[in-house]
């Protein structure tokens, strides 16, 4: 302590110091903080892109680099550091911290049609201007920001107590770790996954997944963070609570610039609309839902102004100031009869809800699926319950409320697989059950009902209900069995139903499958990991028969070779290599040669004119002249160009359709050249390329 009188004289030479020792800081924590963020985007390019664009020595003495100096100025440290993300991966568990809301997250009560929702307009305050948001079909969660600085990521869970998933969330790339000022902000937000980059991700492991929605969930709440980083998710925010009040912020429309202006994400085509303009604008975006790249399950519908919210307050269940409104929902009452666990291609345990027949939108609907088993524990269906049934568009009909519970509790998934008896396994993620056993029957036959849809060998008037029956039959057991299928003929003639006609189409669709390539047989057989983008990624680097492919995997290096090509990773490289070498697998591969089956990539014929020459392409979204989008690749090819399934930064052009997801910001994130399906038109027609018009 200094005395007074000396104050004056030890001021000088300390300010001094301690200016020259801040301004040294400042300039280590700035180098912190361009390290951060350096190892921050090459982790996101590594992890979501599986393209490093440096090397990992180099990476890792960027890493290194940035610990050194944690080490030495741990005052320095960011809460934010990847230093501190890759470390908790380990610590991240499936049972994650149980954390009470510091608000009630509710949920909102739905209207299924326009007149109910003006009807509540009307009866809440029909002056008011009503902010309508897209209802995004994902997983919701609680972002707690304290000081500007993101301390926790809670889901809704119970809507009191959530998981804390907090470091699963930071792997997302649109949350911002940091606000650009240091308020106290409670924010809710969605976290989601496009159609496209679902599509995509789903394929590569093996049609796993029901929908976005499922795969989203099944996300965030990963045991390992580094795997949710892989996950291609986002999020868009779009309430904020402020705990230490509100001061100028009146309406929810400013309160949704102040969370722009912080650098929160928010969803596209929110409006502020009065009751007059309401119908209309809800009609609008009717028309639109169907080409937005992301779920949606209908609209939110709120008061925009914040006082008038407080003072209308809450139910114990929902706020009075808000509405979802579900497009086109039909919705009726019904009890459940029964509860059948259903078991899917990949051995997904699927439970379906028999229920006392209803009509819906036209049609008697009887069955209503109920998703898993954490869908079932939190509406709390059980055999017996008076429940809302709602079918929408061609979505499967759902069980969506629970009116009345009935007297038998909460339904149990049972713990053996109902059909081949094996005990049911949750696999990587937590949601689903599944009947892990590859001979099970029900798995079989859904394996061959997949293998002869359209998206894969498309073999005509082979449809489910038809399959079913030659199962039942035993004609056919597993895929190879289609091709002796001539043998019974006679009998299938014989058979109500069917006659002569009808038998002929199968046996020529079963014929016409055997012209199909690899490209489209390798992915049709259903095999773990090896869909239609890890099928072209191997025919892209070469491996263009069956026979290379399975020569590949019986060499001792054989996952690392597959591992060292771009797009697939160590998961993908060990199914494919387990799978090829299982006898069963070679048996059924060994068979379909001996039917006539085509396993050998069919070649692009290369033209003289070489436009694309040394540009590598990648291809999203859908097109109005190139449909499937192979038209557009193969015509890339043909005309020089290199075909990528990915972004990297070797990519040189990317083409995009209508619904491209999150390869477009990418590409602009990385400068690769963007162009349209017009512009790509206008490059082939400038050298007189013929383009199909029409549609197949
Ligand atoms: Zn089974």
């Amino acid at each position: 302590m200094s005395t007074p009188s000396k104050k004056k004289s030890l001021k000088q030479p300390d300010t001094k110091l301690s200016s020259k020792e801040s301004s040294k800081n400042d300039k280590i924590q700035e180098e912190m903080r361009v390290l951060e963020s350096e190892i921050r985007s090459h982790q996101y390019f590594y992890y979501l892109e599986n393209s490093a664009r440096i090397s990992d020595k180099e990476f890792d003495l960027l890493f290194t680099k940035l610990k050194k100096l944690e080490a030495k100025y741990p005052d320095l440290v960011s809460e934010q550091s990847p230093t501190k993300l890759v470390g908790s991966d380990i610590s991240v568990s499936s049972d994650f911290e149980k954390v009470k809301h510091k608000v009630p997250v509710l949920s909102l009560e739905n209207t299924y049609n326009t007149e109910e929702l003006l009807d509540w307009i009307q009866k809440t305050d029909p002056e008011q201007i009503y902010s309508v948001e897209w209802k995004i079909d994902g997983a919701s969660i609680v972002l707690y920001y304290e000081k500007g600085i993101l301390k926790r990521a809670v889901t809704r869970g119970t809507g009191g107590v959530g998981d804390d998933i907090t470091e699963n969330i930071k792997t997302i790339q649109n949350i911002p770790h940091e606000l650009k000022s240091k308020i106290d902000l409670y924010v809710r937000g969605e976290v989601f996954m496009t159609f496209e980059d679902f599509e995509q991700f789903n394929e590569d492991f093996g049609g796993k997944y029901a929908n976005p929605r499922n795969l989203t969930s099944g996300s965030i709440k990963h045991k390992y963070a580094s795997e949710v980083a892989k996950r291609p998710l986002q999020i868009y925010t779009y309430d904020a609570y402020f705990p230490n009040g509100r001061k100028n912020i009146q309406t929810h429309k400013q309160a949704l610039e102040l969370m722009k202006d912080e650098g929160l994400p928010l969803s596209p085509d929110t409006e502020f609309i009065s009751l007059k303009e309401m119908e209309k604008h809800i009609n609008r975006l009717k028309k639109k839902k169907d080409k937005m790249p992301f779920p949606i399950d209908g609209l939110v519908i709120k008061i925009n102004h914040l006082a008038l919210r407080d003072s209308l307050g809450e139910t114990s269940h929902s706020p009075r100031w808000a509405r979802a409104f579900k497009f086109d929902a039909m919705i009726q009452e019904s009890i459940i009869e029964e509860i059948i666990p259903q078991v899917g291609r990949t051995g997904k345990i699927t439970p379906r809800a028999r229920i006392k027949p209803v009509q819906l939108a036209g049609t008697t609907v009887s069955y209503a699926t109920l998703h898993n088993q954490d869908y079932i524990s939190q509406l709390g269906v059980g055999i017996g319950a008076k429940v809302k049934i709602s079918k929408r568009g061609e979505i499967i009909p759902a069980v969506e409320e629970v009116v009345e519970p009935g007297l038998n509790g909460v339904y149990l998934l049972p713990k053996k697989c109902p059909s081949c008896n094996s005990k049911l396994q949750k696999v990587d993620e937590s949601v689903d059950l599944f009947c892990i056993n590859l001979s099970c029957p029900e798995r079989m036959k859904h394996t061959i009902q997949f293998y002869c849809q359209k998206k894969q060998m498309d073999i005509d008037g082979l449809g489910e209900r038809q399959i079913e029956i030659f199962f039942d039959k035993k004609w056919i057991q597993k895929i190879p069995d289609l091709y002796n299928l001539q043998n019974y003929k006679d009998e299938m003639e014989a058979m109500e139903g069917f006659g002569e006609k009808s038998v002929a189409l199968i046996l020529n669709g079963i014929e016409k499958s055997k012209s199909k390539s690899l490209r489209t047989l390798l992915p049709s057989l259903g095999l773990n990991e090896l869909g239609h983008k890890v099928t072209e990624l191997l025919i892209e680097n070469g491996y263009e028969s069956i026979d290379s492919i399975i020569d590949l995997a019986k060499n001792n290096n054989a996952i690392e070779i597959l591992n060292s090509l771009h797009g697939i990773g160590p998961r993908t490289a060990e199914a494919i290599v387990k799978q090829l070498n299982d006898a069963s697998v070679l048996d059924m591969i060994g068979k379909l040669k001996k039917s006539g089956l085509n396993f050998q990539a069919e070649l692009v014929e290369k033209s003289d004119i070489r436009i694309f020459e040394n540009q590598s392409w990648c291809v999203t979204g859908s097109f109005e002249n190139f449909q499937p989008r192979d038209k557009a690749m193969d015509l890339i090819v043909r005309h020089g160009g290199r075909k990528v399934t990915s972004i990297s930064s070797k990519t040189t052009h990317l083409l995009y359709g209508e619904g491209a997801g999150s390869k477009l910001s990418k590409a602009e994130e990385l400068g690769i050249t963007i162009i349209n399906e017009k512009e790509f038109i206008d490059l082939l027609k400038k050298d007189n390329i013929p383009y199909s018009n029409e549609k197949e």
